[in-house]
Formats: C-alpha cells, structure tokens, sequence
C-alpha cells in the first residue's frame, strides 16, 4: 500500500509483488457526517422491517457473496498474497455468521416479560432489545472480510445501519462484500450499510462522529486509542484486540495430533491471525516426541505465492521488524530455533520458526508477534503450564490436549475461549461468544451475546392494579407505614437459605 501524490486518495498493492490492486478515495470527517445522516434514515426503514423481512434479506445478501466467491479468493489473493484457501476460509466463518445472526435474532432479541419482583407485584413487566441505530465498524487487515462480517452480521441482525472502516491495507475485498449487498437488496436505502477508506484519521473522524457504538478490532495501541475518541461523546465501544494465545499439551495428550494443529494454528495465515497460537506449553513427559513431530510437521511448511504454498507474505512491512526483534531477543537470551531462526526472514516472506526454552520475560513470550512464530517452552506439570500461560496481558483464545483433564484445564485458561483436543475452532462458531479480557478487549462478536451487543435493553413497566398502600404518592399516612413495617419484617428479617 502506498499514498499516491493526490493526498484525497490512496493505492492498495499486493505486498508480495508491488501489483496495484484499486485506489481508495480517503474520506473524511465530512464525508462520514453525511454517510452518518443517510444512515440514520436508512436504519429506521431496516428496523421497521422486523426480524423475519430482515432474515430474508440477509439471507439474499449471503447468496450474493456466494456467487462472488472466486473473484473473491482472487481479490483477497492480489490484495494480501494470502493463499486463495485462506481467504476462503474466513469467507466461509463470516457467511455463516451472517445466517446465524438472521436466524436467531428474533430468538434472542424479541420481546419478554419478567417476574416484576415483590415489592412491585402490581405491575407488569418486559425487556426489550431495540437496535442502537448506527454503528461504525473498524477492520483490520489480516481476515479482513471476516472482520468486516462479524460486525455487520450482528449489528444489521439486530436491526441497525452500519458504516465500515476497512483497513487501509486490505479495503477492496471487503469493499466488494459491502457492495454485494445492494445487488441482493436493490430497494434497500442508501446508507444502511456504507464504507469509508482512509488511515488513522478517517477511523478517529468514524470514533468522534456521534455514532451509537463503534465495533472495533485491531490492535492493543489503537484500540486504546479508539476508546479515548469514543470517551468525548461517550460512544460504547467493542474492542476486539491482540492476543498472545497459548496451548497446553498435558502429560496424557495425543502428541502427534497436538503437533499438527499446534502447527497449523501457529502457521495459518502466516501467524497474522489473533487467535495464531504464539506459545505453547508441553509437560515434559511427552517433550521430546511432541517437539519431534512438530519439527516434521513444520519443515512441510511454506511461505510463498505460488499454488501450493501454505502462506502469503507479511502483509504490512512492519510486521517483519516485529517478528526480528522477537525472534532476535529470544535467541540472543538463550532460546534455540527448532524450526527455521533469524535466516527465515527473508522480507516480505516468513519462513515458519519455532523456538523453545524461550525465557518468560522475551518479548516473543510476552508482546503479540502477529507472524509464523512459534514459542515452545517446557513445563514440569500441568499446574506449571497454566501459571505461564495465565501470566501475560492478553485472553484471546487458548486450547489444551488432554485425554482425560481437557474440561478442568480449560475452565482454568484465563481467555474469552479455549478449544479442547482442537485449536481455533471457537472463531468460527457463530453460536458461542467470541471475544478477549485484559488486554484483548471486551465486549462479544458472535452468538447470543453478540447479537445483544448492537441493542439497547429496555424496561418497559406497566401499572395493573393497586392493592394496599400506594408508595408512590403523598401523603404517606401512618398506617400505611405500619402495613409496610410488617411486611417489611416478614420479607426480609427472617434467614432464609442460610
Ligand atoms: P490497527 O490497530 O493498526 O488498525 C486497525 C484499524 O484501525 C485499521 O482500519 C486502521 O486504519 C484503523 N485505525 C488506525 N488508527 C486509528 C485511530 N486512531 N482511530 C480509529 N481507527 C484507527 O490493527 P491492524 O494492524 O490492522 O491489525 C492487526 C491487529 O488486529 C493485531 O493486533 C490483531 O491481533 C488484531 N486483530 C484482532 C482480532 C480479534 O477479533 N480480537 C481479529 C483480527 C485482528
């Protein structure tokens, strides 16, 4: 990607090849106020369609897409030189959150009545999940049409309009995504869902712009800076942040299936995944067949362009500075490369490393490397293994491999989600939560609570009868405190469940 001379717009080329793949126009905080009041008429008519007319055309929007799905892969393919395999890959989690969130926001969303409590058992009561009205939503690079899907699916599911932010590096495939939704829905109004290009500033104009919630994910710095934005009009934010996710291999897992995923979720997409596994942590029992197998398993591990490559190259050159530093620090401070070293650094290509018996205090153990590094470090026990993996920032993701302890090992993983036997495979669950702590952010894409992300709960009470004293009115009589002493005394004066 590089800026043109024309400073209004900017270029987006394949990192690998130089190849110019579309120039972006850089919008501005103007151009989002207007998008901004488009979007606040479009909203109302999208949420006076309910949940049913909404299904139905978000249901359209997704067999847009899918007869787009080639020239997709090829597009995500010349914009990031990822494999057209991993951009399937995120293109297929992002659809089936948009079916998801179409079919169960109704479900989650609707309507309900609640016990009114004894103290107000004259009233009725319901709970309401009306839509927030616009949201912004700030992508990243690295999926970015899933990142660009996650949030669009649920906020539209829940009945708002949505203006997108895709990332400079990588705006044209979601740019396309965006677009196929009109050719399913060419009555929708301009403005429910709408894009803006551009850098830092164009994302902080999104954040200051009096939107109802910005859905942001990125990484740590920036997502702190998007939460400073949003604090001048008091805009919620979602953030989804970095992580540092670590697995666990027990003294009773299956090691060659625990190598090969760890492998593949460390290496996928390059390591430029936030839920990549960055650590791991082995008990000693079974070190050395698991390192064994890691290291067969690894050395079939390729980064390039070509067809059968595993992976692309780092998408943004700075990342490469990244991954040296980590890569130099760890060894310089005793660690030896199992995999690859320093030398597999050959910019804009990352050849797999892996590096084990790294000190706890390197940055590659503790700082997100967001690239195809791998840190194996050796642990006594189990207990051992999640005191290290508890002892950094973030909570992304983690996984175990334990035949017998997974559940027990899991519930101890201090993370938004940890996947037993199997690595990654909450992200692309639409129906359980997704999201970090600490460090990682806060806040949920996916399932019921993502869905519940993009309303506003309401509490709508209605006065039904009046029976004893009225409360709420003056003059408070005598008698009417004494009615309430008594009852006051029998409710709460006796130990019940103690
Ligand atoms: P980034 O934070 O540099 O940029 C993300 C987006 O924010 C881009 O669109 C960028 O233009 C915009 N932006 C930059 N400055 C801004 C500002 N001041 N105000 C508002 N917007 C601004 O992140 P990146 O390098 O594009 O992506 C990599 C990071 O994203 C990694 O840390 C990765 O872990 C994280 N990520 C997290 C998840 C998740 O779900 N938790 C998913 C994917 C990526």
């Amino acid at each position: 990607m590089t800026q043109t001379a024309a400073p209004t717009t900017f270029t987006v080329t394949n990192p690998a090849t130089g190849e110019s793949v579309g120039t972006f126009p850089v919008h501005t905080a103007e151009d989002i106020a207007a998008r901004a009041a488009e979007a606040r008429t479009a909203q109302v008519w999208w949420a006076g369609l309910g949940y049913v007319e909404r299904k139905r055309r978000l249901n359209r929007w997704i067999a847009a897409i899918g007869q787009q799905s080639d020239e997709l892969c090829d597009l995500g393919f010349a914009e990031t030189g990822r494999p057209r395999g991993d951009v399937q890959f995120e293109l297929i989690a992002g659809l089936e959150d948009i079916r998801w969130a179409a079919a169960h926001a109704g479900r989650v969303l609707k309507e309900r009545r609640v016990a009114p409590g004894m103290a107000l058992f004259n009233f009725g009561a319901t709970v309401s999940y009306p839509p927030l009205g616009v949201v912004g939503v700030i992508a990243p690079w690295n999926v970015p049409i899933y990142t660009v899907l996650c949030g669009l699916a649920y906020a539209l599911a829940a009945g708002n309009a949505a203006i997108v932010k895709p990332s400079e590096y990588a705006p044209a495939s979601s740019v396309l995504v965006m677009d196929a939704f009109y050719t399913a829905n060419p009555d929708a109004p301009k403005g429910l869902i709408s894009w803006v290009t551009g850098f830092a500033e164009t994302g902080s104009a999104l954040c200051t712009a009096g939107l109802d919630k910005i859905a942001f994910t990125g990484s740590v710095p920036t997502g702190r800076k998007v939460m400073a934005a949003c604090a001048e009009n008091l805009t919620p934010v979602l953030l989804e942040l970095g992580g540092k996710d670590v697995t666990i291999v027990a003294e009773d897992a299956d090691v060659e299936k625990a190598a090969t995923a760890v492998v593949w979720g460390g290496f996928f997409n390059g390591g430029q995944a936030c839920v990549g596994i960055e650590r791991v942590y082995v008990t000693r029992a079974v070190r050395d067949p698991f390192l064994a197998k890691v290291k067969e398993v690894a050395s079939q591990v390729t980064a390039g362009l070509d067809e059968g490559a595993s992976y692309g190259p780092m998408i943004v050159p700075a990342q490469i500075d990244l991954v040296r530093r980590h890569v130099t620090d760890a060894i310089d401070q005793g660690a030896t490369a199992l995999v690859g070293g320093v030398d597999s650094i050959r910019a804009p290509f990352v050849d797999p490393i892996v590096l084990v018996d790294v000190p706890e205090n390197c940055s590659a153990v503790q700082e997100e490397t967001f690239g195809p590094v791998i840190v194996i470090n050796t642990v006594a026990d189990v207990e051992e293994a999640l005191t290290k993996a508890n002892a950094t920032k973030f909570g992304l993701g983690s996984s175990v491999f334990s035949a017998k302890r997974g559940k027990e090992i899991a519930a101890r993983l201090q993370a938004g989600g940890t996947t037993i036997n199997s690595v990654l495979t909450f992200v692309g669950m639409p129906s359980v939560p997704f999201g970090g702590i600490g460090d990682s952010g806060f806040g949920r894409f996916h399932g019921d609570d993502g869905l519940r992300e993009f309303a506003a709960p309401k509490a709508t009470t209605t006065k039904k009868f009046q029976l004893g004293p009225d409360m709420q009115s003056f003059p408070r009589r005598p008698e009417d405190f004494d009615q309430v002493r008594k009852m006051v005394k029998m409710r709460y004066a006796k130990r019940r469940g103690v």
